[in-house]
């Protein structure tokens, strides 16, 4: 990979004690921060003229690091300032001699692109990073993956002055957060866009009240015995308007306008009638995912509590799947939550394991049964040897507190074999199975 020696802050000294973390005083750091904005902007004014000399356009990304604040209540704030260090390395990896990088605010950094041809090379450009940070960061004895979003604008194509573009950048940083995308690139329609969310939002409101939304499953092979023991229930949505929208689309959409918890009730609920249904398959374990706003409400329990009297469920083929980014938005409140579910008889599950936190010393606190290894370290497995590692140690993790391990994501034979030499209990994937309604999972389990 290529180190990248020529990247520097303006002003060494102010760079030193940017990355050394935060100034005690708020009031400083807003000053402080918004110095550095000053330096950044004139700087890059200067880079504008020169490039301009030459014809060339500028590029800059703002990468948000997301959840500081909660990395430095978990870790504590020399582990979150150790972290920020780790993540600024990362961000050096990514870079070319004659890049810059400013820490903007507390968790921002402002990059510049000094060889930028076109739009299409800055994309590829935060790719590199989005990918970088795919990795955990070693921070001490714990990993943490860093969750990053990122804005993106060109000069001249999306502004005429650097002020403009830096604006025109945190402006596409910001529909990157509320889009959970990785990046987004100016020009962004927000006015179309608004009114886009208006639509859904109405529109998914009616297809709860009017039970429109429907259930896909897919299966989970126990790798040892090659057996179908359970599937997981995904949500699928069709808006009259836009069509068939991405499941994480509309549950976001539904967090932000409170109707999550009639969402989920309502999936919990046509899982739980379908899987009655379903007759004989009713020893597969029904896995089930959580929303994080399902757990900063604690009457979610007793709304589960009364599905599963409703539909005469055995509780202890129930899973639910919740993140540990969900968890670590209220961990006490999430804790107390998953403790009553347990003692139903329910289990708990962590999804997308290793793209969160993966504080270790937390892990031992939750009452889990499973962890979920992301499909993003299952997916070049074979090929890529971090990946590797990282899931040898995510399975060794999970192993050494008595927990069973599912990959998702398994896309072919050679992967599958070799979860299984790394004595992963679980999986699920395209190779064994996509996704699929009731009728078909039916057919599918008696071919
Ligand atoms: P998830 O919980 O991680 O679900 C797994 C996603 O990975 C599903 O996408 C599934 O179709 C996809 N997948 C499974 N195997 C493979 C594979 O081999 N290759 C690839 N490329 N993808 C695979 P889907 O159905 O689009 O769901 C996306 C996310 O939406 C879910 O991620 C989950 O976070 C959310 N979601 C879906 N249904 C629900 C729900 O009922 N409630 C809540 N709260 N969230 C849901
Ligand atoms: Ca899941
Ligand atoms: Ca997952």
């Amino acid at each position: 990979m290529t180190q990248c020696e020529d990247v520097y802050f303006q002003d060494k000294n102010m760079a030193d004690d940017l990355i050394k973390g935060f100034l005690a005083n708020p009031e400083e750091e807003v000053e402080h921060s918004s110095m550095v904005r000053n330096v950044a902007i004139y700087t890059l004014g200067k880079i504008i003229e020169n490039n301009n000399e030459k014809n060339v356009p500028t590029g800059i990304i703002i990468l948000k690091i997301l959840a500081l604040k909660e990395i430095n209540s978990t870790f504590g704030f020399t582990k979150g300032d150790s972290f920020l260090i780790n993540c600024l390395s990362r961000i050096r990896q990514g870079l070319l001699p004659g890049d810059i990088i400013y820490k903007i605010s507390e968790n921002e950094f402002l990059i510049y692109y000094s060889k930028i041809i076109n739009e299409g090379h800055i994309i590829l450009a935060a790719n590199k990073l989005y990918k970088l940070f795919k990795q955990p960061l070693s921070v001490d004895q714990d990993y943490i993956t860093a969750k990053l979003r990122m804005g993106i604008a060109m000069y001249p194509d999306h502004a005429n002055s650097a002020e403009e573009l830096l604006k025109k950048a945190f402006f596409a940083l910001d529909k990157a957060i509320k889009d959970k995308c990785p990046y987004s690139i100016w020009p962004t329609d927000q006015q179309s866009e608004t009114k886009s969310n208006i639509i859904l939002e109405t529109e998914l409101k009616s297809a709860i009240d009017e039970n429109t939304i429907y259930l896909n499953y897919q299966p989970k092979l126990h790798i040892k015995t090659n057996k179908i023991t359970g599937v997981e229930c995904l949500a699928r949505w069709e808006s009259p308007t836009y069509g068939l929208i991405p499941p994480d689309y509309f549950i976001s959409i539904a967090e932000n306008a409170d109707l999550i918890d009639a969402l989920t009730l309502k999936i919990i609920n046509m899982a739980l009638c379908e899987s009655r249904e379903c007759g004989d398959n009713n020893n597969f374990s029904l896995s089930i995912n959580l929303s994080a706003v399902n757990l900063l409400n604690s009457d979610i329990v007793e709304m589960i509590r009364r599905a599963i009297n409703v539909w005469d469920t055995r509780p202890d083929k129930l899973i639910f799947e919740v993140t540990e980014s969900a968890i670590m938005l209220n961990p006490e409140l999430s804790l107390t939550i998953l403790k009553q579910l347990t003692n139903i008889g329910i289990s708990i599950s962590i999804d997308d394991f290793g793209t969160g936190y993966s504080s270790f010393s937390y892990l031992k606190k939750l009452p889990v049964k499973e962890l979920k290894i992301d499909k993003s370290f299952i997916f070049n497995l074979v090929t890529d040897k971090e990946d590797a590692i990282i899931t040898q140690a995510m399975i060794g993790l999970a192993h050494s507190f008595d927990l069973f391990v599912t990959a998702e994501g398994v896309e072919n034979l050679e992967t599958l074999k070799m979860l299984s030499d790394l004595d992963c209990e679980y999986a699920q994937g395209y190779y064994i199975a996509r996704p699929m309604s009731n009728e078909k999972l039916k057919e599918w389990v008696y071919q």
